[in-house]
């Protein structure tokens, strides 16, 4: 298999982090993905595409446990006065 993006034949299949954005938060997906190891394309299957809809759909539900595993922070922009 060779990049479509680069024309790399360095695919491996990797755990990546998938992050929706749902308000002000962010989730954050664990799944196994090939990766293109020169130019960091990803390459979904088909299986993986609908799993992450399933999954981006239940969390416009609510219908997800999830964990607390850090905070988003925003820069405030008062830090700029100075
Ligand atoms: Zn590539």
């Amino acid at each position: 298999m060779k990049c479509v993006i680069c024309h790399g034949d360095d695919i491996k299949v990797v755990d990546v982090k998938e992050e929706f954005v749902v308000g002000n938060d962010v989730v954050f997906i664990p799944i196994k993905v090939p990766v293109c190891k020169t130019c960091g394309e990803r390459y979904y299957d088909r299986q993986t595409m609908r799993l992450l809809e399933e999954i981006e759909e239940k969390l416009g539900n609510a219908q997800v446990d999830l964990k607390e595993v850090g905070k988003v922070l925003m820069y405030e922009e008062t830090n700029r006065n100075v």
